[in-house]
């Protein structure tokens, strides 16, 4: 049975107050702040499973300066394949164009139902760039924000509108990014214990960042 099954009573239909994790990211790589922040989020708000959805075209990157979407992806699935209560979504794969969270939020609402409760995940970062988000009025009223204390970054600088929307969770510092994961790489330094061990061997294997 896999877990979409699990969330199924036994009619088939999805269950009503089915709480649902979304984490989106590019991923490039993914690293234990983006494991860490998820696994939080699922315990502290009762998430039945939180689904990792890389982006295809971020809106905010050019699409030059990022790794090819199967290789982001493969080291996702690396990165997650050991909690159950983790799945990976190409659901942003599979629509051409920019990776738009409103359009993302929609179709999972398609699929588990109007009911169902979404929490987007987030890092403070993110959150503080919502205001340029497409649509995003519509969008906070589609789902709770959850936004992860990230170091340097200041969620008391949030307009009411969107506090009002945001849980915070505070968690350890986590002064870890893909951009540094790159840097090391490219530089030879190291990333044992800031990526997981196949991703990192993945990352190695493939060449990625040199
Ligand atoms: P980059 O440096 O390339 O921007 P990143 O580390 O920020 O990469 P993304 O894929 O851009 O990773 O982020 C996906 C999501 O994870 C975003 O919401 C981001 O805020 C969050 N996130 C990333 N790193 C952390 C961290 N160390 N602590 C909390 N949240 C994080
Ligand atoms: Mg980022």
């Amino acid at each position: 049975m896999n877990s979409s099954q699990s969330e199924k009573d036994k009619n088939g239909q999805f269950e009503k107050d089915l709480r649902l994790g979304i984490m989106g990211g590019v991923f490039d790589p993914i690293h234990i702040g983006h494991l860490f922040t998820a696994e939080e989020a699922r315990i502290k708000f009762n998430l039945h499973k939180v689904i990792f959805v890389p982006s295809l075209q971020p809106i905010h990157k050019r699409n030059d300066q990022i790794t090819d979407i199967k290789h982001r992806l493969k080291m996702t699935y690396l990165a997650t394949e050991d909690n159950p209560y983790f799945e990976v979504s190409k659901i942003e794969i599979n629509r051409p164009g920019p990776s738009y969270t409103i359009d993302t939020v929609r179709e999972f609402r398609k699929i588990y139902g109007w009911q169902t409760n979404i929490f987007f995940i987030t890092g403070a970062d993110a959150f503080l760039e919502i205001d340029t988000w497409y649509k995003k009025d519509e969008l906070i009223k589609l789902c709770q924000f959850v936004a992860a204390t990230r170091p340097g970054y200041d969620l008391d600088k949030l307009n009411d509108n969107f506090k009002k929307v945001l849980k915070i969770m505070e968690i350890p510092a986590l002064a870890i990014s893909s951009t540094d994961i790159r840097y090391r790489v490219k530089n030879n330094l190291n990333i044992k214990y800031i990526v997981l061990e196949e991703v990192r061997d993945y990352i190695y294997k493939n060449k990625l960042y040199v």
